[in-house]
C-alpha cells in the first residue's frame, strides 16, 4: 500500500510542499488523486508542473495511476469575455487525434432542467440506431449518469495508463463520479473543472484508433463557465445541444448558454424543450405545468433550430431513478434530427 509520506516525498522533489497539496486520496488499487494549490497568474508554468507532479507520483512502486488537479483560491476571471488563458491550458495541445468521430455536448444554462436525462436518452437512441456511442458525464456538480444508466460508483479499471470506460446497455460510460470520492466535499474551481474535463477526454480509452467511436455525448456541467471554455478551446466539438424548460427564467439561462457557445465558435445544433407538456396518467388531460412553447419561440428569435419537446412524464423519471432505458420512440426522433443536422453541417 502506498503511503502519504511516499507521495509527499516524491512531490517535494518537484518543489511542492505539503501545504501546496490538498485532497490527497489513495485507493486500494493504488490510484492517487490530489490537488495542487496554485497561483493562476503563473499562467503557462502550471500545466507542466501538474504533469511533473503526476509523473513523479506515478513512479512510486505500487501506484497504478495518478490524477493531479490544479486548484486556486483566487476567483477565476470571466472567461466568457475574452478567452484569456490564466491556467496554462494553451500548453495542452488541442485534442485533435481522439478516436471519436463526433462529439455532441449536451448543455443547459442552469441545473435541474433535465440535461442529464436528455444526454442519457440521446446516447441510448443513437446507440439503438446502430452507432457506436460513448457517454461522458462531465457534470462535476452532480454526476447523475451512473445512477441513470444503472452503474455503481466504482473506480474504472486502468490499462496502459488509460481509464477503461464501463459498458452498459451498449454504451461506453465514463463519469467524473467514478473518479472522485463521493464523500469528499470538493469545491470545484475553474482550473479543476478544465483539467478534469481535459483528462476525461485524453486519458480514457474511448475506442481503438482503427475503430473510432461514432459519437461521444457529453453531459456538461450546467452554466456557462470553464468547462464550456475548455471544450471550445481543446476539443473538436461537432456541436452543442441546449436543454431548457419552457419557463422564462430557464430560457434566460439557455440564452446565456447559447451565447457562450456562439462566442467560442462551437456550433449550436439546436434547443430542446424538456418538461414541456404533462399528460395526466389517470385521465389523459394535457397540462402545461411549466408553460409551453417558450423554447421554440426563443430558438426562432435566436435563429437556431428547435429540435423538439419532451413531455413531463413520470415514466421518464422512474426509468432514470431505476437506471433503466426509457421508451425511445421520442428520443429516436430527436436523435435523428440531430444526426441529420450533423450530416448537413
Ligand atoms: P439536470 O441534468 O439538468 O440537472 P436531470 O436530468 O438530472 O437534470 O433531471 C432532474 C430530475 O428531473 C431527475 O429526477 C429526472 O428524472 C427528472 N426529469 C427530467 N426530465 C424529465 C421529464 N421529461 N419527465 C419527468 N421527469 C424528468
Amino acid at each position: 500500500m502506498v503511503t502519504k509520506n511516499e507521495i509527499f516525498g516524491a512531490l517535494a522533489k518537484e518543489g511542492l510542499g505539503e501545504n501546496d497539496i490538498g485532497g490527497l486520496h489513495i485507493t486500494d488499487f493504488g490510484q492517487v488523486q490530489f490537488t495542487i494549490e496554485v497561483d493562476p497568474d503563473k499562467g503557462s508554468e502550471l500545466e507542466p508542473l501538474r504533469q511533473r507532479a503526476e509523473q513523479a507520483v506515478n513512479k512510486i512502486p505500487g501506484v497504478t495511476r495518478t490524477m493531479a488537479i490544479l486548484t486556486s483560491q483566487k476567483k477565476a476571471p470571466d472567461l466568457t469575455a475574452k478567452m484569456p488563458d490564466p491556467h496554462g491550458m494553451n500548453k495542452n495541445p488541442k485534442l485533435n487525434n481522439l478516436p471519436i468521430k463526433h462529439i455532441i455536448a449536451v448543455a443547459s444554462g442552469k441545473g435541474g432542467v433535465g440535461k442529464s436525462t436528455v444526454a442519457v436518452n440521446l446516447a441510448y437512441a443513437l446507440s439503438q440506431s446502430g452507432l457506436s456511442v460513448g457517454l461522458l458525464d462531465a457534470d462535476i456538480y452532480g454526476p447523475s449518469v451512473p445512477m441513470m444508466v444503472g452503474l455503481k460508483l466504482e473506480k474504472p479499471p486502468v490499462e496502459e495508463g488509460q481509464l477503461i470506460p464501463f459498458e452498459k446497455n451498449g454504451l461506453k460510460v465514463m463519469s467524473i463520479g467514478f473518479l472522485v470520492d463521493n464523500q469528499q466535499a470538493l469545491i470545484w474551481r475553474g482550473p479543476m473543472v478544465q483539467t478534469a474535463l481535459y483528462q476525461m477526454l485524453r486519458d480514457v480509452k474511448w475506442a481503438e484508433e482503427d475503430a473510432p467511436l461514432d459519437v461521444l455525448v457529453i453531459d456538461m456541467p450546467p452554466g456557462t463557465g470553464d468547462a464550456q471554455l475548455t471544450l471550445a478551446q481543446k476539443v473538436p466539438v461537432t456541436g452543442a445541444v441546449i436543454v431548457s424548460t419552457p419557463q422564462d427564467i430557464a430560457l434566460i439561462d439557455a440564452r446565456k448558454a447559447i451565447e457562450m457557445f456562439d462566442k467560442t465558435d462551437v456550433p449550436v445544433l439546436g434547443l430542446i424543450e424538456n418538461m414541456s407538456t404533462h399528460i395526466c396518467s389517470n385521465c389523459g388531460h394535457e397540462e402545461h405545468i411549466f408553460g409551453h412553447g417558450g423554447a421554440e419561440k426563443t430558438a426562432k428569435e435566436l435563429g437556431i433550430d428547435f429540435i423538439g419537446n419532451i413531455p413531463l412524464d413520470i415514466t421518464i423519471r422512474q426509468n432514470s431513478d431505476a437506471g433503466e432505458i426509457a421508451d425511445q420512440t421520442l428520443f429516436a426522433q430527436i436523435s435523428q434530427k440531430i444526426l441529420d443536422k450533423i450530416k448537413k453541417d
